[in-house]
């Protein structure tokens, strides 16, 4: 828990779901794309669950 609990404060991972947003640490808390999307009123896609990108 600590460490990926870290990690994601670093803006390694995703602080919402925990997935590898781009592999670079911006040494604070990011999201991922399809939670910044989610985040995001404004342009609504289809909404398909956060499974898999690319
Ligand atoms: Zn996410």
């Amino acid at each position: 828990m600590g460490e990926i609990a870290e990690m994601m404060l670093n803006g390694f991972y995703c602080e919402q779901c925990g997935c590898l947003i781009d592999g670079e640490e911006t040494g604070y808390p990011r999201l991922c794309e399809d939670c910044a999307e989610e985040e995001r009123p404004h342009k609504r896609k289809r909404n398909r669950k956060k499974a898999k990108r690319k």
